[in-house]
């Protein structure tokens, strides 16, 4: 292969950034041409791009969001857009095509392999919720985010004698909430994997409170419960004060942490290594301590579930 194209698709995620300079480095590096498309699978239709060096991806690796933006595409469901991208790829004579993004992005991507474009991903979504990777870039700074915040909420909570319930993201997966939830010593964490019984919560948050415990920190996921219907069931089943924070966009900016620069840059290296060596149509990821590349199809059924343990940690800890 002589030239490559890179986008970022779908929800962003801090260390977006990093993996396009990763990308473009690297892949400069061992001789490649690489071309940057604008506003995700979008750019492929309105033929937004841009030619990449070593200097244009200077001076983002700190940066959150990502430099060449990106876009939920929904024409791109459909085979005739698919096709009308993939001939223009063709037509710029790129030979494959780095997606970072997550597990919507992935689906976009094989469908273009599909139509004969080899692809590859890079795990790019805070959820920390693809397949074949026990990893994704923007994870741990998003947990981060979250612990800040919980740790400023809770020094109120704890003047005031509250039970604050903060929502964070989290549709399908709960991973922030409970890595947030342990780091901050939540006293607990809904998650969309467990079934939420708000009775056992408030049975939960009365034993602690006989136990003499003056605040309380709920962590919700926004896929196991709405915040507010937390609260309000509080209100209605306790003489506990409740607190609502919806945490948001937030979560989804800021500069990378260390550990996503570097795993940002450690899968960008994986996904040319893999390309050069004519392994695509994979999802780059970290599974125990290697950087590996999963074909697609056998992604989708690599699934990576919450640490039951730490699950039961948290609760135990946390009164
Ligand atoms: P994420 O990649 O963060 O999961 P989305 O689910 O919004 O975000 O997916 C990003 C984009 O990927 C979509 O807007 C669409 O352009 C493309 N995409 C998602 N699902 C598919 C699919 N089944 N087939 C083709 N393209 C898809």
């Amino acid at each position: 292969i002589n030239k490559i194209g890179v986008l970022t698709s779908g929800g962003d995620a801090p260390g977006m950034n990093a993996a396009i300079r990763g990308v473009t480095r690297y892949a400069i590096e061992k001789g490649l041409e690489v071309t940057g498309i604008i506003r995700g699978y979008e750019g492929l239709l309105s033929h937004e791009i841009m030619p990449l060096n070593r200097r244009s991806v200077g001076a983002i690796i700190h940066r959150g969001g990502t430099m060449l933006r990106t876009a939920r595409c929904l024409e791109f469901l459909e085979e005739e857009t698919q096709k009308k991208a993939a001939d223009y790829i063709r037509e710029q004579e790129m030979d494959a095509l780095v997606v970072i993004g997550g597990d919507g992005s992935m689906r976009g991507a094989q469908a273009l392999s599909r139509l004969g474009i080899p692809t590859i991903v890079i795990p790019g979504t805070i959820d920390n919720d693809m397949g074949g990777t026990e990893y994704t870039v923007g994870f741990d700074t998003a947990v981060n985010t979250v612990l800040e915040s919980v740790n400023k909420i809770r020094d109120t909570a704890f003047s005031h004698d509250r039970v604050a319930v903060i929502e964070v993201m989290g549709r399908h997966a709960g991973f922030i909430a409970l890595y947030a939830g342990m780091a901050a010593g939540a006293e607990a964490v809904l998650v969309p994997e467990h079934e939420v019984s708000l009775e056992d919560l408030c049975t939960h948050l009365n034993e602690s409170h006989r136990m003499k415990k003056m605040s309380s920190i709920v962590i919700v996921a926004e896929g196991a419960a709405k915040g507010a219907d937390v609260v309000d069931y509080i209100k209605g089943h306790t003489y506990l004060e409740p607190t609502l924070t919806v945490l948001g966009y937030v979560q989804r900016g800021g500069s990378p942490s260390a550990k996503d620069a570097i795993m940002a840059s450690l899968f960008a290296e994986k996904a040319i290594d893999s390309l050069l060596a004519g392994t695509y149509n994979c999802v780059i990821g970290q599974i125990g301590e290697r950087i590996v590349a999963t074909p697609y199809t056998e992604a989708e059924r690599l699934h990576f579930p919450l640490d039951e343990n730490m699950y039961r940690l948290v609760l135990a800890l946390g009164r």
